[in-house]
């Protein structure tokens, strides 16, 4: 796996996978910059589901291996929600703040805080065979925003082994814990393997 396309417009996902890779000296380029292909709907009712249809979806389109990222918020107190829904939790697709929003109302006067943030990976080849890997990071959302590193939830997301929130740590720290880097370690060794 030496060059890979990245199905996914995030650019917070991009941002991550585009350092994870540069330790790995393998170059991943953004879909956007490789073919003009419509986004496809995200009919999955799991994470892993949408990962596998994206990657396949843009691995059939470009004819290049193809990597997907479906990730998410899933809160104890919340019956897994976002969950699935992350990205567009308040409404619009990919509104971080409408959707931080939206989970502060919703956990309003609740004590259970515990949440986790959930990472599948689908790594999909022309010839339609695929490599996977899942992985989850444990925290607790809080009510107030603190840091502006990461993207999406990270500033409400507390994680307890650093008594600090996501979007406090530095991208190589966030790497080394998250439900992402985790997913990406377990992929990699896959393909090596
Ligand atoms: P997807 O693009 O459909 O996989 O949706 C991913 C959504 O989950 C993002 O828009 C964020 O709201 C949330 N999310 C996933 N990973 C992270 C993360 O590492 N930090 C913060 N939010 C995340």
């Amino acid at each position: 796996m030496e060059r890979i396309v990245l199905a996914t417009g995030n650019k917070g996902k991009i941002r991550e996978f585009e350092r994870a890779f540069s330790h790995m000296n393998i170059t991943c380029v953004p879909v956007k910059e490789v073919a003009t292909v419509p986004e496809p709907e995200e009919t999955g009712t799991t994470f892993m589901e949408n990962a596998i249809l994206k990657a396949k979806y843009y691995s059939e389109k470009i004819g290049l291996p193809c990597l997907a990222d479906d990730s998410g918020l899933t809160v104890d107190a919340l019956e897994g929600e976002p969950g699935v829904y992350s990205a567009r939790y308040a409404g619009s697709h990919g509104d971080d703040e409408a959707n931080n929003q939206k989970l502060i109302r919703e956990l309003q006067g609740k004590a259970n805080r515990t949440a986790h943030y959930v990472c599948a990976l689908a790594l999909v080849y022309p010839d339609g065979s695929s490599l996977t890997s899942e992985a989850s990071c444990d925290g607790e959302i809080q009510d107030t925003p603190i840091g502006t590193n990461g993207f999406g939830y990270d500033p409400y997301f507390y994680v307890p082994q650093f008594g600090k929130t996501m979007a406090e740590l530095d991208i190589d720290t966030k790497e080394s814990i998250s439900h992402r880097g985790k997913a990406l370690q377990q992929l990699v060794a896959k393909v090596n393997g």
